[in-house]
């Protein structure tokens, strides 16, 4: 008898090999890191051939063939070695400022380069390369050529940074699922939407920047309800505060800049010593032959951290502000992120403001990536999801467009989840005005100048119309990666025009938080934006006032249009009168007062339509 034959069934793993592969990469300012969702649905750490995890996100161009990480910070180039570029992007020459590090920077075309021995080259390039590194090493790593990923961005990245982080992901080949916000991808390796409804804090302290987000979870929802921090505080500001004492321990205070860069490695070392250890003894000897001895135990550390810990409670209490919550009952969790959140200083601090204990059981450093290969792996993997669930992020400035007098009209506030469509009508300023230009702006003034301007663009062929009639709806959409689509449509013959926001010069981190700043301030200090409105309000009324007087003189008597144009003279010393209540009552007045002539001006123009027409043609 002849058997039949049974194939064998088919392998679990072959059938899980058959996942879409993609990656998860943490593009950071002092380390990158990349990670996919392995066999068993987990998300894994891609190391480097040496099992390191984290890659220092430094490039070296000293000849043709670049070099990345750990191999280029070997090579001791300062010059051509570059290190910090992801605060570089989407930044022009003109922004450059003491904060950023010194290169030798230079402007091609107005576009910012750094120079090197082998070339000029712009910090999107040098990120497109340490892209390109960490595809290459994934790609290594998991026998397959990967396209598709997900990459994370500071929650606060304008539209001009994230296009820029797009544009090196494209030039290093790679598909970019989506941007990804980091305190959300710390929350999506959490799985914190597994967890019970309601709010988290993410504090993420990396090398040189401080974030701090509120994310709020609701029936399997994320929300992010505020984001703060201070881009010139890190890891790095901690190593300076203790380079700073050592130095002043100096009996010889003839320190080159060799010395000084060695106490700052010695500091970045102690620093790092001390996160396990309860004590760290040093000794220094510079250049001149003296020694600078001594130690470092927690309690020194923290007196001369003092005030960078006093900025991080600065920070946190904004972003707690802005959020409308509670700080001691609402939080649930709160989720380190970030190598510096390792110092038990940081953790006490947490502890301090929260009164509650931090997750940390996820390594701080490579959080970020994890959550990034989990979502990567979700949205090309749809079929395995069980949770379907929803992230959203939300926008860093409020966005909007200029209106007269040189106003900006928000549209999308601060903070506001994305994505997001908000639709606001507007209307001309002029009779017959046959176009518009529509001019698009991000800040938190209420002032033009005070603003960033994104876009330019025109809306043509508007059908001539009574200044006030035509409506033109303007229209703002912001996708899940925070990019912005601005179109405006005349309604009644459905002209439109639309721009995608590609800023070429957009805000430097530092900007936005200057931004949010300055306004809270000029709130504070009772600045009026209704006094402008007033302004406004009595020019038109000024305006149309004299426009009427000009067409229709001879509807009144010669003394009452004498009194009207005395009373225009008048009002016009107004305008910029910062007294609104004055400003109200000369508006009254003016309105009052011309009632008569706008009466006898309705009835004349009445008058004349119907005059010699046949009743039934009415
Ligand atoms: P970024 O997000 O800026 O790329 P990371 O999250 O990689 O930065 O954090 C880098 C910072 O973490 C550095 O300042 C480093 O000194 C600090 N760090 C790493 N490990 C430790 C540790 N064990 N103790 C204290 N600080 C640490
Ligand atoms: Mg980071």
């Amino acid at each position: 008898m002849t058997l039949l034959q049974i194939s064998e069934p088919e392998n679990q793993d072959n059938k899980i090999l058959k996942r879409n592969l993609s990656i998860g990469i943490d593009l950071g300012t002092t380390n990158s890191l990349v990670a996919f969702v392995n066999n068993s649905l987990k998300p894994e750490i891609i190391c480097d051939d040496n099992g390191h995890p984290l890659i220092p996100s430094v490039v070296n161009y000293s000849s043709k063939e670049f070099v990345v990480g750990k191999d280029a910070l070997k090579l001791l180039d300062d010059v051509n070695t570059i290190s910090s570029f992801k605060r570089f992007m989407g930044v022009s020459i003109e922004e450059i400022n003491e904060n950023f590090p010194t290169y030798n920077f230079v402007s091609e075309n107005n576009i910012l380069k750094i120079h090197t021995k082998s070339f000029n080259i712009t910090p999107v390039e040098i990120s497109a390369d340490l892209l390109s590194y960490l595809k290459k090493l994934a790609e290594n790593k998991l026998h397959e050529k990967i396209n598709d990923a997900v990459i994370t961005v500071p929650a606060y990245f304008d539209e001009r940074q994230r296009q820029a982080t797009r544009d090196a992901a494209n030039l290093a080949g790679l598909n970019v699922l989506r941007l990804l916000n980091e305190p959300t991808a710390a929350a999506i390796a959490y799985g914190l939407e597994n967890s019970t409804d309601g709010t988290h804090v993410v504090f993420d302290l990396g090398g040189g920047t401080f974030d701090i987000s509120i994310v709020k979870l609701h029936d399997g929802i994320f929300d992010v309800l505020s984001t703060f921090g201070n881009t010139t505080l890190g890891g790095n500001d901690f190593d300076e505060a203790i380079a700073n004492y050592i130095t002043s321990l100096a009996i010889n205070k003839n320190i080159s800049c060799k010395d000084k860069r060695n106490i700052l490695i010695k500091s970045k070392f102690i620093r790092e010593f001390l996160t396990n250890n309860e004590n760290c003894e040093f000794k220094i000897v510079l250049e001149n032959g003296h020694a600078i001895c001594g130690s470092m135990d927690h309690i020194l550390f923290k007196k001369i951290s003092e005030p960078l810990l006093n900025k991080i409670k600065i920070c946190v209490h904004q972003a707690i502000k802005d959020s409308r919550l509670d700080i001691k009952e609402d939080i649930l969790n709160i989720v380190m992120v970030g190598g510096a959140t390792r110092m038990p200083i940081i953790r006490e601090l947490v502890v301090d403001i929260f009164n509650k204990e931090p997750l940390i059981n996820i390594d701080p450093d490579k959080v970020v990536s994890l959550g990034a290969a989990l979502q990567a792996d979700r949205l090309v993997n749809n079929n395995h999801i069980e949770n379907n669930w929803l992230l959203m992020d939300v926008t860093p400035l409020s966005l909007g467009i200029e209106t007269m007098g040189g106003l900006f009209e928000k549209i999308v506030p601060r903070n506001s989840k994305i994505p997001i469509l908000v639709k606001q009508e507007f209307t001309t300023m002029k009779n017959n005005q046959r176009s518009m230009s529509i001019h698009v702006l991000q800040g938190e003034s209420d002032l033009v100048t005070e603003c960033r301007s994104l876009a330019y663009f025109e809306l043509n062929d508007i059908p001539p119309m009574l200044s006030g009639i035509p409506r033109i709806e303007v229209i703002f959409q912001i996708d899940a990666d925070g990019l912005l689509q601005v179109s405006a449509r005349e309604t009644t013959k459905n002209i439109e025009s639309r721009i995608v926001v590609k800023p070429s010069n957009g805000l430097t981190n530092e900007e936005i938080r200057l931004m949010i700043q300055k306004n809270s301030l000029s709130r504070d200090n009772g600045f009026n934006r209704l006094l402008l409105e007033k302004q406004l309000e009595l020019q038109k009324l000024i305006a149309t006032i004299e426009d009427a007087v000009n067409q229709d003189p001879y509807v009144i008597s010669e003394n009452e249009l004498s009194n009207i144009k005395n009373l225009l003279i008048e009002a016009k010393k107004y305008i910029h009168d910062s007294n609104i209540n004055l400003i109200e009552s000369i508006i009254n007045d003016l309105s009052t007062k011309t009632e008569n002539f706008a009466i006898l001006r309705m009835n004349y123009h009445i008058r004349n339509s119907l005059f010699k027409k046949n009743i039934l043609d009415i």
